[in-house]
């Protein structure tokens, strides 16, 4: 977190340029006391902001499953990065009053943006707390990016990327500033609330009941998650000692259900693996929801990933990995940038591999997952002419970066060796925990643990809009080399590899 104060000053400093370029309100030479509407993530320019630091969200909010309203006061405590007379806030949902340190500040707001004057400018270094009152109907509000507000008939869900979090609560919305939570979800009585982190206490409050979740590490705006309605909560231990919180949802029946639960079931099992890899599990509970909605995606929430019912046909080992895999991929160590999204898809993908090539009888290995989708996508262009380290914010989601991205990550294996690869992910995970991580960083990191100059080969799979070429300096495995003599292993399962012309992959 330390980390933002850098990037708020370059953000001050452009916005500073601007206003004096437009004749603005900044005077030649004047300091800026007004916070930056963006934190200068130029994929999402209005995302997050400048002159501040969130510490801790106290969100508390209402939710009438009947007229789907919600209401809500979330209390967000931050210390200031430079003097402010004003500064911003992200929130979609309308704001009825704002106070800072109890006293009611002026307010204005955007479509996207909370602009609040308080009463007295703010002095760097101050802390201060910002109390917001709001309401509407979230369901209908739109948030940038996949999902955001889901009615569903027994409640609602919170889950989107890469925004979701001014449906229901103003925040710096951006990974680059993360903060712990206290979140209360008040709703009719016999509906559970779910969240992230522990369960401190459920308090019944006339006909309804109040639910009390605490988040004690860390956590970016977009994983901060709301489900609602018919759930059963099933806990328990890992083997390695962690403990973990189901909901699954009431509605799901039959086969689907049986796939889903069983599906679920390897959370503890996936957790303890990744563990045993990556180093220790890097939050005080772990878990999930099966939600009572159908929409095209699973979402790593922290602590509490959603998996939505359309990946339950079979049982599905694989989403589960790939969602439990972003704990430490995206979760504890996450984007600084957008732009750096591969630090997490491609990631979660191949952990997703390891997992699913350490089952018992899984009777494949990671490279031949490699081979069969190198071999699949050959000469498919869509799938290469995308820059893994810059896929634009269209791309963000794209294929390419979930499954170019996971090779890139075995061929990175293949090339300094397993041992290597182990320690640079383990020193990934543990020196950059609950901060953020870019690419470059990554690849500095990469040739500091393996002794290589590693330029040729970063530059080929993560720069290029090209099919790298088999060689040994890219790290295919020997049975690439020559490609024309290749075949597809036969060994891989379908689901790993499906078909080239599908561009979204159904998950996040
Ligand atoms: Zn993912």
């Amino acid at each position: 977190m330390t980390r933002n104060v850098r990037a708020w000053l370059r953000a001050a400093v452009a916005l500073l340029a601007t206003m004096t370029l437009l004749g603005g309100t900044a005077a030649s030479g004047a300091i800026d006391t007004t916070g930056a509407a963006g934190v200068g993530d130029r994929y999402f320019p209005h995302y997050g902001n400048g002159g501040y630091d969130v510490r801790h969200y106290a969100i508390s909010v209402k939710y009438d499953v009947a007229s789907q309203r919600l209401s809500g006061v979330t209390r967000v405590r931050s210390v200031a990065g430079q003097r402010l007379t004003r500064f911003n806030l992200d929130l979609v949902i309308r704001a009825s009053s704002v106070s800072v340190d109890g006293r009611p500040a002026r307010f204005t707001q955007g479509k996207h943006e909370l602009v609040v004057t308080p009463r007295r400018p703010i002095i760097s270094g101050e802390r201060f707390t910002v109390r917001v009152r709001y309401a509407g109907v979230p369901g209908e509000l739109r948030a940038g990016g996949l999902g955001a507000w889901f009615e569903t008939p027994d409640g609602a869900i919170a889950a989107g990327e890469p925004e979701v979090a001014t449906v229901w609560f103003p925040s710096n919305d951006h990974p680059s500033d993360k903060a712990t939570y206290d979140i209360r979800i008040q709703t009719r009585r016999g509906t559970q609330a779910v969240s992230n982190g522990t369960l401190v206490e459920r308090t019944r409050v006339g006909r309804e009941v109040r639910w009390h979740w605490r988040v004690t590490e860390p956590m970016a705006t977009y994983l901060a998650t709301a489900v609602i309605g018919d759930y059963d909560l099933v806990r328990g231990t890992t083997a390695g000692g962690t403990p973990y919180l189901y909901a699954i949802t009431e509605h799901l029946k039959g086969r689907m259900r049986r796939n889903a639960v069983r599906s679920l079931r390897q959370t503890p099992k996936v957790v303890d693996f990744f563990a045993d890899r990556f180093g220790e599990y890097p939050f005080a509970i772990t878990g999930g929801t099966l939600i009572n909605a159908s929409f095209g995606f699973s979402l790593e929430n922290q602590t509490r990933p959603n998996y939505s019912k359309v990946f339950f046909y079979g049982e599905n080992h694989e989403v589960i990995a790939h969602e439990l895999a972003h704990m430490w991929w995206g979760d504890s160590v996450s984007v600084r940038r957008w732009r750096h999204i591969w630090l997490n898809e491609g990631f979660a993908t191949w952990s997703s591999w390891l997992y699913l090539a350490h089952e018992p009888g899984a009777g494949f290995t990671l490279n031949d997952v490699f081979g069969d989708v190198y071999l699949r996508f050959s000469g498919y262009r869509p799938f290469w002419r995308l820059r893994l380290d810059d896929p634009g914010p269209r791309r963000l989601f794209d294929r390419a970066v979930y499954d170019r991205g996971a090779m890139a990550l075995q061929a990175l294996r293949n090339r300094i060796g397993a041992v290597a690869h182990d320690e640079l992910l383990r020193r990934w995970a543990s020196e950059r925990q609950y901060d953020t991580g870019t690419v470059r960083e990554f690849e500095a990191l990469a040739e500091e643990v393996s002794g290589q100059d590693l330029a040729v080969f970063f530059d080929e799979w993560l720069h290029q809009r090209n099919q790298p070429r088999p060689s040994e300096e890219l790290g295919f495995p020997p049975d690439l080399l020559p490609l024309g003599a290749a075949r597809e292993s036969g060994r891989v399962p379908e689901s790993l590899l499906a078909d080239p012309a599908q561009s979204l992959r159904s998950r996040t």
